[in-house]
């Protein structure tokens, strides 16, 4: 059987790593508060906070 998965969407914005000089994604976490994910490269850890204007920065630059 088959079931297929709530239309339940990640929110997630589009960020540049620094480090590695690529893109990634960052997802909203469950409290709505941040938005979190890894560089694909190096695998560092990136977050940035929702609100505060922060929802429309798209590009996040891992310091
Ligand atoms: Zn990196």
């Amino acid at each position: 059987m088959e079931e297929k998965e709530p239309a339940k969407k990640r929110q997630y914005i589009g960020v540049w790593f620094d480090c590695c000089q690529t893109y990634g994604r960052l997802y909203k976490t469950k409290d709505g508060n941040f938005y979190v994910g890894r560089c694909p490269k190096c695998l560092r850890q990136a977050r940035a906070r929702v609100g505060e204007g922060g929802t429309d920065r798209r590009f996040f630059r891992g310091s």
